[in-house]
């Protein structure tokens, strides 16, 4: 039984195979690896994997990057947690010698969330019109990793998780159980060492692996008291809205009730609360016609783009929330952009205000 020095806890049998397959898929070739990281459970688990696979190969033959997208509109509270974590593991995996790169992305600015719905009008998400999801989180995280010719993309994806999660998994198999295919290009290889993991797995290697320190499961597990999802990183732009779980846009309104930030306030995070009416605010305000376009972009008529009249009152209401929570909620730059977006829909023919 191998045990970890500072908490002299047992590692489990399953996290040394799983620390002996990494270190096995490393040496197979030169393939960068990527690793997305939400800060979440999984990925904190499959970090930890790594970061002691690292930690017992002498020569490093490569770099892993973990890659985090911070779409500008995480929950403020756990987005502090997690950039905290990754400048703390920055410094450990320095300590170690460690080949680890870590990045920052963020979405395209025409991208972000409050250049699309208050910029140019986009309805906030919805189940049926859910164009987030690969513009906030997906592509930012992509941008990076399509760079290189050929590359390694290590998930944190796992079979029982969520039905939907499943069906993805399922539908990308291999004939490699730990192997994704990312459709039907060569190029990325998905690469999911804890997909066999269960949720009990997940907490004992945050538990019990000494390193990284910086990842503290105590935590990780109070951001997760009441449960919930993690976002997707790379794949899966379908499935169950993010936004049910901490890792997920305080925003989303793809979820009719957000759960997640709600019971965060309940447990003391009393800054939250102005985000949770604005984001309760914006899911009444999406549906009430009079706010809407009576022509979409394409020059059909049915419900189109918010009006001006609609941009205007959300961005009031947004900038009330932003000084009554002292969190900073949209950047200026944005909206510099937004202004640029009105002033084109004012001369556009096509858009109408109803
Ligand atoms: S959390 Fe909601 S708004 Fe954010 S990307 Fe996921 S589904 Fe879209």
């Amino acid at each position: 039984m191998k045990f970890c020095s500072n908490c002299l806890s047992p590692i489990s049998g399953k996290d040394k195979r799983a620390i002996a397959l990494i270190k096995k898929e490393y040496f197979k070739d030169d393939r960068p690896w990527y690793l997305g990281y939400s800060g979440g459970k999984d990925s904190s688990a499959l970090l930890t994997l790594v970061f002691n696979a690292l930690i017992e190969i002498p020569v490093h033959h490569k770099e892993i990057n973990i890659i985090y997208c911070d779409t500008g509109v995480e929950i403020p509270t756990v987005s502090i947690y997690v950039k905290n974590t990754i400048a703390a593991l920055e410094i450990e995996s320095n300590k170690f010698n460690l080949p680890i790169k870590f990045n920052i992305v963020k979405p395209k600015l025409d991208d972000r969330y409050f250049v699309k719905v208050i910029g140019r009008g986009y309805p906030p998400p919805t189940n049926i019109f859910r164009w987030c999801t690969d513009r906030l989180r997906i592509n930012p995280v992509k941008s990076i990793i399509n760079q290189q010719e050929k590359s390694t993309v290590l998930l944190g994806v796992r079979m029982g998780e969520s039905a939907e999660r499943d069906k993805t998994i399922k539908k990308y198999n291999t004939n490699s159980k730990y192997y994704l295919n990312q459709g039907t290009s060569t190029k990325t290889k998905i690469f999911s060492p804890i997909v066999n993991y269960s949720l009990k797995d997940i907490w004992s290697t945050l538990k019990h692996n000494a390193f990284p320190s910086s990842i503290d499961h105590s935590i990780i597990g109070q951001i997760y008291k009441d449960a919930g999802n993690e976002c997707p990183v790379y794949k899966e732009t379908k499935g169950t809205p993010c936004g049910k779980g901490r890792f997920g846009c305080w925003t989303c309104t793809v979820v009719r009730k957000d759960k997640s930030v709600e019971s965060m306030i309940t447990n003391g995070h009393n800054s939250l609360d102005e985000l949770f009416k604005f984001r309760n605010w914006l899911i009444e305000f999406r549906d009430n016609p009079k706010y809407r376009c009576t022509v979409r972009r394409n020059g059909d008529s049915g419900r189109g783009p918010i009006t001006l009249t609609g941009r205007k009152i959300i961005l009031d209401k947004l900038l009330y929330a932003q000084q009554m929570s002292n969190l900073k909620l949209i950047e200026d730059h944005e909206i510099k952009r937004i202004y640029q977006l009105w002033k084109v829909d004012i001369n556009n023919d096509k858009y109408k205000e109803a």
